[in-house]
């Protein structure tokens, strides 16, 4: 499982908790904890209808 973190602010993004972007991006909210990318952002889906994941550590076309 990974934990998964949102930014609540401005453009919402997807990270896991071991993105370089944690640290330095603010207002970041726990998001819960799942198996995959697609599963963390099903979740999201449901907090915010406009989201990006995170290009660094969220590509969701990356195989699991
Ligand atoms: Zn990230």
């Amino acid at each position: 499982m990974t934990t998964y973190y949102i930014k609540k602010y401005g453009i919402h993004e997807i990270h896991k908790a071991d993105c370089v972007w944690l640290p330095i991006r603010k207002g970041m909210v726990k998001l819960g904890d799942f198996q995959t990318n697609k599963e963390a952002l099903q979740k999201a889906k449901t907090l915010y209808v406009d989201l990006n994941p995170c290009s660094t550590c969220c590509t969701i076309s990356k195989k699991q």
